[in-house]
């Protein structure tokens, strides 16, 4: 396996050497008072279209084995048909990803609602996170037991909180007041994972731990995130672009294999995971979570789009920086407010899948 096996895939019809740097969208409310009589997030901050919609998702970016292959395939080829079909009919990149995501919680493929990783103690433990970059309104969700999708509580957070983010029986509570309902834990869990559960730990108790998300020993070094067949970074998320120019993220996750009940990775943590800004860009990450938090890495790659790299380079760069600064190993999606884009990865595969007018694309390399 090579090293480094990321190559961001070009957006449809522009060759590498036309990439321009973007230019930062102006707005001209920031050239006048310094104390605005309406602060800029009451105001959506949309910027005319001149792309049609575009919706990018992710089921993960581990070494995906070739049997598990078709049904990563069909599952983001699924959430992209439920997300594009809002799109397409002039619905925000807010319900876009929602729905996308949900679909993707639905499906027992991936590492997000029913079908995820245990923890230590064999519970399914959900993080959510949805940022919908016009108004800049977050709601976030971690270590829930008891809702089929924790996205969907994210929304309601968003939409009707002043708080962008609970935990626990606290976001469970609060998502059931707004009419989720409250399932038993056992419902999520399947006989798969209870048996890949008790394989890590018949792994760990014969000295076998795998540090790969932990960087227990020391993630700044590369010979400790080794990718193994074993080591599963099946994560979902989506970006997407509306008609209106509105940018909105999403990542939803069932965390890593094994990990302690209260752990919280960086999909469910705005910057981290996810982010939305339509003055940058849409991120939402996969992978080893512990180095994306340290280095914040959705929202520098964020920067790295309004400070005008294409964004097609700039996920490369993000995941370069994950390498060579801690020796991470992970996806991005990366969507800018004109409708260019970037994907990228440095393990063996990543599923992915891409929706503009032109038709869909999906794939497990780039
Ligand atoms: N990033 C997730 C976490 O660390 C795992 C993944 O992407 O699969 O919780």
């Amino acid at each position: 396996m090579t090293r480094f096996q990321n190559e961001a895939l070009l957006s449809p019809n522009e060759p590498e050497c036309a990439i321009e740097p973007l230019q930062r969208p102006q707005l001209s409310l920031l050239a006048f008072s310094p104390l605005p009589s309406e602060m800029l997030y009451d105001i959506p901050v949309t910027i005319p279209s001149m792309h049609a919609p575009v919706l990018l998702v992710h089921g993960g970016a581990w070494a995906i084995p070739a049997d598990a292959a078709p049904a990563h395939e069909a599952g983001v080829r699924n959430a992209l048909e439920t997300g594009y079909d809002i799109l397409s009919l002039g619905g925000s990149a807010l319900d876009a990803v929602e729905a996308a995501v949900s679909v993707l919680e639905d499906d027992p493929t991936f590492d997000a609602g029913r079908g995820s990783f245990l923890t230590s103690d064999g519970r399914v433990q959900l993080d959510a996170l949805l940022m919908d970059g016009g108004r800049m309104k977050a709601g976030g969700v971690a270590c829930v037991e008891r809702l089929r999708n924790p996205i969907q509580a994210a929304r309601l957070i968003l939409e009707k909180s002043p708080h962008v983010y609970f935990v626990g029986p606290g976001a469970e509570q609060f998502a059931h007041s707004h009419g989720m309902n409250l399932i038993d834990n056992a419902d999520l869990v399947l006989d798969r994972e209870r048996e890949r559960l008790a394989l890590a730990q018949a792994r760990q108790a014969a000295g076998l731990a795998d540090h790969t998300f932990s960087g227990l020993r020391d993630d700044k070094d590369p010979e400790t995130a080794i990718v193994s067949p074993m080591d599963s970074h099946d994560t979902v998320g989506a970006v997407a672009l509306d008609s209106n120019g509105n940018l909105a993220a999403a990542t939803s996750t069932g965390g890593t294999l094994n990990k302690p009940p209260g752990r919280v990775g960086d999909s469910s943590l705005i910057g981290c995971g996810c982010y939305a800004d339509n003055l940058s860009a849409a991120v939402s990450l996969t992978g080893w979570g512990e180095p994306i938090m340290k280095l914040v890495l959705g929202k520098w790659a964020t920067d790295r789009v309004s400070d005008g790299t294409a964004p097609e380079i700039a996920a490369r760069e993000a995941i370069s920086y994950l390498y060579n600064r801690l020796g991470g190993h992970g996806g991005i999606i990366l969507l800018g407010p004109d409708g260019r884009f970037g994907f990228a990865h440095n393990t063996p595969a990543m599923a992915w899948g891409l929706a503009t007018p032109s038709g869909f694309q999906t794939g497990l390399t780039i």
